[in-house]
């Protein structure tokens, strides 16, 4: 249960005074949420700072600043009856220096009553240079006493449309009123050290900048928060781990007669990269502590053998192993490439989807249930409560940031100490491993198998499209294919497949039947259908959204172009340039981008020229952009931080995780007095899950 002191913090923000319901859907909208808390409403930081002092004459008024004058009402410009005109009232000053003030769709009435010729009054507002005249459209009409309640200095705040400046203010400023006297559960000494102030007056000084310098997140108080959100997230992160280690694993041993035979009929041998990951996995397979590990190689890495090495070494064990994918399309490639292997080798593999026919799926679920099959390759209907195991023992979960951590924990519950390993084709800056994952161990497949050529990468401008094509033609005559990839437009799907479906029929104009076209949008089978053409050489030219971002293997792919790709981060790009040079011929990517470039743009696509390095271009793109892009938890939902910036606070990051280990290792169920303290810490922070665990516990 939630300590009763946090209650304020928790209630709606529909709850605070002058908030009617219809306000309140304007913050829910705001805010992102479904019913905005009053905490909600702390973590959004002003974007701004307005100065409210009087300036002593409108000449020295800044132009495109808010300010606040003084002036006597000089002209009323009203209007024709029934014209859309708004009412103008033109102010002066003594020097003579004038205002135009422009009312739009106005209580008329009201203005010119409150605006007599001749008054002097005070107002506020946004002052530009209109024609060649100063102007403020919809000033704030202010009266002696207004104008001595103004505050010095205001913050300003990101807005939806309906919501204006002073009803966010004003349930700001409720909502501080509401924090509560909650006990310190920082370290004094860290405390002392950083110079940083509790929690109610770190977020009352957020919320009351004087200047633009209180807005960056290097201020005391913002660090402080933003080192509470991290304690809190690296916390939680512990507590599941200690919950995992608490849980006893069982050792799986296997005698190596399957994977023997499967390392024996590759064309290839393993890398050192390859072996040392089996090794690691192994290791902790043998153990009788869960596996909880990190499988990160690049597109192209051999990630598959490996998990399928690993599945194998818990067959021999005669138990059985199940690897999720994120996408159908990925699920069933997993499956074709797997399913000879493990057939040749003596493992009976089955694929589970969403899409499989009742009698298939009944047939697939019985064999898991009755262990007459060894691995099951499938998507998220693998965590579905009418899928059970005989006795699964390893759980891989492929490109797993496409899924929420409570999915990735879902599949290891289908058995007893499933031990997990999570597989990841882009590579995640160190940082990002140790916000994410807390201390998950970790290996890389950092060397690419022998034989890989790199691909020539050319960014190129959208005017030369038509040089582009025509190269395509000189391609495919001979035979080859290439992928033709559709802008990304931002958070709409619809578009992006309408752009994609239009390129598709421009280019078939071009090619005829030897273009295919595949989108998210598309039903299942028809997608299957058109990923296999290409597959099979029936199309040459695939043209595609997205969805080929992940994992998607046709080896006799060797060219892609990509279609304005300075909308894409650096990650997706390499991803879909992973598509290619797959196969030993030589391939390459086109950036086709629409100029002028942005300088982040430009670094991107320069940087993806010089570099096929998975690890450091993850590293770049972390810089160039934020974290939780990085991740992909725009798209799946995962929470990113509120007021913690990684770019900003990566320091702050490891010292939580200090903090956070000397923490549990002295407190471990956090019931001692600072303990309880930081239990409120990780309710203020929606780490409730892990609150949870401790009880359990
Ligand atoms: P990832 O899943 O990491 O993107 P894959 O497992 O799909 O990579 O492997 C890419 C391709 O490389 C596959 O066709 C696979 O057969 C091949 N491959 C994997 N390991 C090796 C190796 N050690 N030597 C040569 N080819 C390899
Ligand atoms: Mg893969």
């Amino acid at each position: 249960m939630r300590p009763s002191l946090l209650d304020p913090l928790f209630s709606s923000v529909a709850a605070l005074p002058g908030v009617g319901p219809k306000t309140a859907k304007l913050f829910d909208r705001l805010l992102g949420q479904d019913e905005a808390r009053v905490l909600d409403l702390l973590f959004h930081l002003p974007t701004g700072v307005v100065d409210n002092r009087l300036s002593p004459t409108i000449r020295e008024a800044p132009l495109d600043a808010h300010v606040v004058i003084a002036a006597r009402v000089a002209e009323h410009r009203i209007p024709r009856k029934y014209s859309n005109a708004p009412l103008n009232v033109l102010v002066e000053d003594d020097n003579g220096d004038d205002v135009l003030l422009v009312f739009f769709r106005n209580n008329f009435d009201w203005v010119l009553r409150a605006l007599p010729v001749g008054e002097i009054r005070w107002f506020s507002g946004d002052l530009k240079l209109w024609n060649g005249h100063r102007q403020i459209v919809h000033p704030r009409v202010l009266d002696a006493a207004a104008l001595k309640a103004l505050k010095e200095r205001e913050p300003t705040y990101g807005l939806t449309e309906g919501l204006h400046q002073r009803n966010v203010a004003k349930a700001i400023d409720a909502a501080l009123a509401k924090l509560p006297d909650a006990p310190e559960w920082l370290d004094a000494t860290l405390l002392r050290r950083e110079q940083w102030p509790a929690f109610a007056p770190a977020m009352r000084t957020l919320h009351s900048p004087v200047s633009p310098m209180d807005l960056s997140p290097d201020t005391l108080a913002r660090k402080r928060l933003a080192y509470d959100e991290l304690l809190s997230q690296q916390l939680a992160l512990r507590l599941v781990r200690a919950k995992m280690r608490r849980l006893r694993g069982r050792p799986t041993t296997g005698d190596g007669r399957i994977s023997g035979a499967i390392e024996g009929a590759l064309p290839y041998s393993l890398t050192n990269a390859q072996r040392a990951a089996l090794a690691d996995i192994r290791a902790d397979l043998a153990s009788d502590k869960r596996m909880l590990r990190l499988l990160q190689g690049d597109v192209g890495s051999g990630k598959t053998i490996v998990a399928l090495l690993a599945m194998a070494t818990a067959v021999e064990a005669g138990r059985q192993a199940a690897m999720m994918a994120p996408t159908e399309i990925l699920a069933r490639q997993h499956f074709e490439r797997i399913e000879p292997m493990a057939r040749a080798a003596g493992m009976r593999a089955a694929l589970l989807t969403g899409r499989d026919r009742a009698a298939e799926r009944r047939a697939t679920l019985e064999g898991l249930a009755s262990g007459a099959i060894d691995i099951v390759v499938g998507t998220h209907a693998l965590v579905q409560d009418n899928v059970a195991f005989r006795d699964l023992s390893l759980a891989i979960v492929d490109e797993q940031h496409r899924f929420g951590v409570h999915q990735r924990l879902a599949l290891g519950e289908k058995g007893e100490a499933v031990d997990v390993l999570v597989m990841t084709a882009t590579p995640i800056p160190r940082t990002l491993v140790l916000t994410y994952f807390g201390d998950m161990d970790v290996s890389n497949l950092t060397e690419k198998p022998a034989g890989r050529q790199k691909i020539d990468t050319r960014a190129v401008p959208l005017e030369r499209i038509d040089d582009v094509i025509a190269g395509i033609q000189r391609a495919i005559a001979p035979g080859a294919r290439a992928y033709w990839v559709c802008p990304l437009v931002a958070e709409n799907e619809e578009l992006e497949v309408a752009a994609a479906q239009e390129r598709f029929e421009d280019l078939q104009k071009r090619f005829g039947a030897r273009v295919g076209l595949v989108h998210g949008q598309m039903k299942g089978k028809d997608k299957d259908a058109a990923m296999l053409a290409f597959q099979r050489g029936e199309t040459q030219v695939l043209v595609a959204t997205t969805v080929i971002e992940v994992g998607v293997d046709v080896p006799e792919a060797t060219i892609i172009v990509i279609e304005h790709a300075e909308r894409f981060g650096l990650a997706q790009l390499h991803q879909l340039r992973g598509r290619v040079g797959r196969g030993s011929q030589k391939s390459s990517c086109i950036l086709l981008y629409k100029g002028p470039l942005g300088e982040t743009a430009k670094a991107r696509l320069s940087i993806l020229r010089e570099s096929d390095d998975g690890f450091r271009l993850a590293e770049e793109d972390l810089r160039l952009r934020g974290e939780g892009e990085i991740l992909g938890t725009r798209q799946s939902g995962l929470p990113g931080f509120k007021l913690a910036d990684l770019s900003a606070h990566g320091v702050l990051l490891k010292l939580a995780r200090e903090d956070a280990e000397a923490i549990l290792e002295q407190d471990e169920t956090l019931t001692s007095e600072r303990g309880r303290a930081l239990r409120l810490l990780l309710y203020i922070f929606g780490r409730d899950e892990a609150v949870r665990l401790l009880r359990a516990g």
